[in-house]
């Protein structure tokens, strides 16, 4: 391109994974590929050599992460958990011995081996279930890479030592590198690969740093120097952009700004509606990591904590200390108020490694969540005495997933009871009137929500499940998703039932399906009862806002208004145009959020 010419603006569609507007100048982190060389060996002597040589670079790697987990402990104060699964991905014996045996007995070079190696772990984690699972994938890519530089010879380039102000573009980012990055300096990053659910994306989202991610092909678009903006809030990368659209977008980073710096200024202030109904906020946490970032933007407590994350890509159990250790750090965290522990929703789909679990043709309908627990009491009762040991650190709530009736939670509870009883000949303290909910997602629990009731203290619904199972629509397709709709007048009444039946036995309604977090569905979840709404921590404040604005009366009227309607399209609209009216700054026209 001759100097001076004016570059082609180009707009990419991402997966925004954390809101907010950036613009400035891209920095390719990273992104040289290094060809993958192939050559024989053809000789015994060379075979060992080579297995050695990648035995070394293993080591470097391995050296390399944990001095990167110790700067990460030293500048954050935390255990980065990410970084630990790298390192153990490094160790994975049939990671090693895959390698190892393709250098062997196809006597090809390490860098070759490895490759091959890596095409049958894509090939493992493309035909796994579950999305979180399958984007693990992106994890011992990384690791791969690492050990490919190491092989090389070359240096890895460190995220830390970005020094200028920039916005990072990368194939990939480990949340190692994410973790690491100086927000004084890094705007905010966009990648080619990725997903929502991605350790990165979490990360992401509690640093607070605007990031598309799934571009699959920003890296080869952009060249460092580029101008870039990146819209994190609608997942947009706009490469060069043009003076008319820069100024667009300079408007919409200040709104932005504005009404952010709004919400967050008034983010602490309880979610009580102008005539006195006050709703307990909870954020929905999968990491302890999080919980900063739940404070800060205005939590009441953690509503959901989806304990069985600490399981995955976990090569063994963890241990009662480990779990222990985990849930104190939750329940005592100054900042919150109470922590609801989900026991683990573990089974077909989520747990990686355990042998116990069976390959299940439906594993959203299998050997999942509770049912898994009380069929494998040890490994139960090892989560729930750390629950209970952790429960006289502050008020801590017990939550049991997927239960389907009153059988299963009386024999959940008595598991709890024998538990209970273990601690107390032990001599350990305990909370003893630690209160006990169960997830309300099984369509079956809805109807005997009068029964269940009179066995927990709180309810808690599960809507992302509960959605899936009456509605016949599994979350993970995506040729279904169209269908999956919250304001289904099947679904409002399925809430209603449960929400009268638990407030008729004098027990409190939480939820915490991906529903609660969702502002548009405000007034109709005021209007329906709810007690405590739990979210992800970036959704809190906006939904606080909208619910300090609005009245308990106005969202009752709005809901009896659309519960005579018989068809989801006719709610949808009729929500949609109410809300667009009554708070038109919450709701610009086209807002991309709303189905
Ligand atoms: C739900 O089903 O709504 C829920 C909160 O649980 P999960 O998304 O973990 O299944
Ligand atoms: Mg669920």
């Amino acid at each position: 391109m001759e100097a001076g010419a004016i570059k082609k603006t180009i707009v990419l569609k991402g997966i925004g994974v954390s809101p907010g507007i950036v613009n400035g100048r891209a920095y390719l982190f990273n992104c040289q590929d290094l060809p993958t060389t192939y050559y024989k060996l053809d000789t015994k002597v060379l075979v060992s050599k080579e297995v050695k040589r990648f035995r070394n670079a293993l080591k470097a790697s391995s050296r390399e992460l944990l001095e990167i987990k110790e700067r990460i402990s030293r500048k954050e104060g935390i255990e980065p958990l990410f970084v630990d699964i790298h390192i153990m991905i490094l160790k994975d014996k049939m990671f090693i011995r895959e390698t190892v045996e393709n250098i062997r007995e196809r006597r090809v070079n390490a860098e070759w081996a490895l490759k091959l190696t890596l095409v049958k772990y894509r090939d493992i984690f493309k035909k796994m279930g579950d999305e979180y699972i399958r984007e693990r994938i992106n994890d011992v890519e990384y690791v791969s890479e690492r050990i490919l530089r190491n092989l090389s010879g070359k240096s890895c380039e460190k995220i830390s030592d970005i020094e200028e102000e920039v916005i990072i573009i990368a194939r990939d980012l480990s949340p190692a590198d994410t973790i690491q990055i100086n927000t004084e300096k890094v705007l905010g990053f966009a990648t080619d690969i990725g997903g929502k659910t991605s350790h990165t994306a979490i990360v992401a989202r509690s640093m607070e740093i605007p990031a598309v991610v799934g571009l699959e092909r920003v890296a080869r678009q952009i060249q460092t120097g580029d101008h870039v903006i990146i819209d994190g809030t609608a997942g947009v990368v706009i490469i060069n952009p043009d003076p008319e659209i820069l100024k667009r977008y300079e408007d919409k980073k200040k709104h932005y700004q504005i009404m952010a710096k709004n919400l967050i200024r008034n983010a602490a202030l309880p979610a009580v509606t102008r005539d006195n109904y006050r709703v307990e906020i909870g954020a929905n946490i999968e990491f302890v990591e999080e919980i900063p970032s739940a404070v800060s933007h205005g939590t009441d407590g953690v509503g959901l904590y989806r304990t069985e994350f600490i399981y995955v890509n976990k090569e063994q159990l963890p241990t009662e200390e480990e779990h222990f250790l985990n849930y104190k750090r939750v329940v005592s965290d100054p900042g919150l108020k109470w922590a609801t522990i989900r026991t683990f929703d573990l089974g077909g789909d989520k747990f990686v490694s355990d042998p116990r679990l069976a390959e299940e043709m439906n594993p959203a309908m299998g050997l999942r969540a509770i049912r898994f627990c009380l069929r494998e009491v040890d490994l139960f009762k090892v989560q729930l005495r750390a629950i209970l040991r952790a429960s006289i650190h502050g008020k801590t709530k017990i939550l049991f997933p997927m239960i389907s009736g009153v059988a299963e939670i009386r024999e959940a509870k008595k598991i709890l009871c024998d538990v209970k009883e273990e601690l107390r000949n032990e001599g350990v303290p305990i909370d003893e009137n630690i209160e006990i909910g169960i997830m309300i997602e099984v369509p079956s629990a809805v109807m005997m929500a009068d029964k269940l009731a009179e066995e927990v203290d709180f309810f808690s619904i599960g809507t992302n499940d509960l959605i899936q199972y009456s509605l016949a629509i599994d979350r993970v397709n995506e040729r279904v998703t169209y269908l999956y709709e919250p304001l289904h007048p099947a679904i409002l009444r399925l809430i209603k039932h449960v929400v009268d039946a638990g407030h008729d036995a004098g027990i409190k309604i939480a939820m915490c399906g991906e529903m609660a977090g969702e502002p548009f569905y405000s007034l109709i979840l005021l209007g329906l009862g709810i007690d405590e709404l739990s979210m992800t921590p970036l959704a809190i404040p906006r939904m606080k806002n909208i619910i300090r604005a609005a009245t308990l009366k106005e969202s009752k009227n709005l809901l009896d208004t659309v519960m005579s309607f018989s068809m989801v399209k006719e709610i949808e609209e009729y929500v949609r145009s109410y809300m667009v009216k009554r708070f038109p700054e919450d709701f610009p026209i086209n807002n991309a959020s709303y189905r």
